[in-house]
């Protein structure tokens, strides 16, 4: 018979705070309706010219996970953001008071995203869509991306990479390893397609945590992660090593 894997928690789900399609709550209920050990409220960090949180609208956030953990719905409930790798520095874009004020960081590449440096950052992005759609400056990209990924990791405290190598090409191993090495999960996102099953195996050499995410961007994809669980069983991977799965 076929294993099967319980989620227990989901790290990485959207709301309208960014551009997600529900509230908080919307999310909330999904995750205590599918029975989860916990969920994360991760909207897009405020350097995404198009999604990003307004800074705002923090404190607003804040209140209402408050308000949901008191009411005691048998789950726990995490302000979380997934901020924006913005420079080659691997700097993000919020500063450490800024992200200090969330429970957890997690962290990537996003196209949308300029930081203070606009211009070499748009370079960046321009350079990353020419070799993605023609194979030109491919190897380039793929060694500038994954220098940043490796700074960003080594300079910030992430709980989970999100969506390795979506939209920016990396050494899969290199930045699995960076991982291993700073305590931070490699993420197999529900959603994205970046990540294979060569890439899912590649990543595996290292001593790399996992973690699977939905990035749910309405309540009704809260926990889903079907896909990245079909990922793992096709590679094979030790399901200890992915932290928020358990079999069942
Ligand atoms: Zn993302
Ligand atoms: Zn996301």
């Amino acid at each position: 018979m076929a294993t099967t894997y319980k989620l227990l928690y989901d790290w990485h789900t959207h709301t309208t705070f960014s551009h997600g399609a529900g509230s908080i709550e919307d999310n909330v209920r999904v995750a205590a309706r599918l029975r989860l050990c916990g969920i994360g409220i991760t909207d897009h960090g405020p350097g995404h010219l198009f999604f990003g949180v307004k800074r705002s609208r923090l404190a607003e956030m804040r209140a209402e996970i408050e308000t949901l953990r008191a009411r005691d719905l048998g789950l726990e409930i995490l302000m979380g953001v997934e901020a924006n790798i913005v420079d080659a520095s691997g700097r993000l874009d919020l500063s450490p008071y800024e992200l200090s004020l969330f429970d957890y960081v997690i962290a990537g590449y996003h196209y949308g995203a300029f930081g203070e440096n606009p211009i070499a950052m748009c370079a960046c992005h321009v350079e990353n869509i020419i070799s993605n759609a023609t194979g030109f400056l491919s190897r380039r990209s793929l060694v500038k991306n994954t220098e940043m990924v490796e700074k960003a990791l080594h300079t910030n405290n992430i709980k989970i990479l999100t969506h390795p190598g979506d939209k920016g090409s990396v050494d899969v191993f290199a930045v699995a390893r960076a991982c291993a090495e700073t305590d931070t999960l490699f993420e197999i996102n529900a959603r994205h397609k970046s990540l294979t099953v060569d890439g899912l195996r590649t990543a595996a050499r290292s001593d790399v945590k996992f973690a699977v995410s939905s990035d749910a961007h309405s309540p009704e994809r809260v926990g889903e992660t079907a896909r990245a669980i079909r990922l793992i069983a096709e590679a094979g991977l030790d399901i200890e090593r992915v932290v928020n799965l358990r079999a069942v």
